[in-house]
C-alpha cells in the first residue's frame, strides 16, 4: 500500500514500507556482488572485452541500491522526526527470540531475521506478553518471570497474511455453504446431502417441478412421492430461510420463476 501522507502514517505501515526496501535492497546487493565477482574472473582470465560487458550491468545494479537506500531516508527521518517507536525482530529459527533490535549483542550479522512490522508502535509490555518465553533477556530484561514461563504467540507477517487468507477462504466458503436452519447438513431424500447454496436454488427448482410433472401423470398413483418431493423442497426453503433472514414466502415468490423455467424447460415436456 503506498504511503501518500507520511507524517499522518502508523509506525506499522512505515516499517512495513522499509522492510519491503530492505528486501529490495538485499536483492540488489547480492547481485552487485555476484556481477563484481564475475568481472573480477573475466579479468583474472584475461577476457578483458566479456569483463567490459558487465559494466553496464553493475552500473545498473548499483543504482538499483542507491534507489532502495534513497527511497528509504524518508522514512527513516520520520521514524528520528517522532523519536523513534518500539520495534520488534524474531530470530528465524526453531525457538528463535525476540528482539527489540537486530544490533542486539546476542545475535550475529549472519543472524536472520524476522521484522515484526506489525508490532511496531506497540507498548513493550505488550510485545513482552506475547514473546513470552521467546524474549530475549538481553533486550527485555524487566520482563516479569510468569511471562517468560508463557509459549510464546508471536507470528510473523507472512503467518498473519497466510492466515488472514486462510480466513479469507473460510469466509468466502461458508458463504457459499447452505445448513439446516439448527447448523446441522441439509440432507433431502431425493436430492440427497446439499452442501451449497447454488445447488439447494436448483435442487428446489427441481423438485417442485417434478412434483408437478407427477401431479400431471397421476396424483393419486404418486400422492406419496409428491409429498416427498414438496418436502424436500420445503427443507431447502427453510434453510434459505435460516441462512439470509428472509420469510419463506418472500424466498418462495423468488424462486418461483426458477421453478416455472424449469418446467417449461424440461419436465412439461415429458411424456
Ligand atoms: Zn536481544
Amino acid at each position: 500500500m503506498p504511503i501518500n501522507n507520511l507524517a499522518k502514517a502508523s509506525p506499522n505501515e512505515i516499517d512495513a514500507e522499509l522492510a519491503r526496501l530492505n528486501v529490495e535492497l538485499t536483492k540488489a546487493e547480492q547481485i552487485l556482488v555476484a556481477l563484481r565477482k564475475r568481472r573480477r574472473d573475466r579479468i583474472e582470465r584475461g577476457e578483458v572485452d566479456l569483463a567490459d560487458e558487465l559494466v553496464v550491468q553493475i552500473e545498473q545494479a548499483c543504482s538499483a541500491a542507491d534507489a532502495c537506500e534513497a527511497a528509504a531516508m524518508p522514512f527513516e527521518q520520520e521514524f528520528t522526526r517522532r523519536g523513534g517507536w518500539t520495534r520488534a525482530w524474531l530470530v528465524l529459527n526453531t525457538g528463535g527470540h525476540v528482539h527489540r533490535t537486530a544490533a542486539c549483542r546476542t545475535c550475529f550479522p549472519t543472524t536472520k531475521f524476522a521484522w515484526l512490522t506489525h508490532l511496531s508502535g506497540r507498548d513493550e509490555v505488550e510485545i513482552v506478553d506475547l514473546a513470552g518465553k521467546a524474549a530475549c533477556t538481553e533486550c527485555y530484561p524487566s520482563a516479569p518471570v510468569e511471562v517468560r514461563n508463557q509459549p510464546s504467540r508471536i507470528k510473523t507477517s507472512e503467518q498473519l497474511a497466510q492466515s488472514a487468507g486462510r480466513e479469507q477462504r473460510a469466509r468466502a466458503k461458508a458463504a457459499k455453504a447452505i445448513s439446516s436452519p439448527d447448523g446441522t447438513p441439509l440432507r433431502t431424500k431425493h436430492c440427497g446431502l446439499i452442501e451449497t447454496e447454488f445447488t439447494a436454488r436448483r435442487s428446489y427448482a427441481d423438485l417442485l417441478s417434478y412434483a408437478r410433472y407427477l401431479t400431471r401423470q397421476n396424483v393419486v398413483f404418486h400422492r406419496a412421492s409428491i409429498a416427498e418431493h414438496q418436502e424436500d423442497a420445503r427443507l431447502i426453503l427453510a434453510a434459505l430461510s435460516a441462512k439470509h433472514g428472509r420469510t419463506e414466502d418472500d424466498l418462495r415468490e423468488e424462486l418461483a420463476p426458477k421453478v416455472e423455467a424449469k418446467w417449461t424447460r424440461e419436465h412439461s415436456k415429458w411424456g
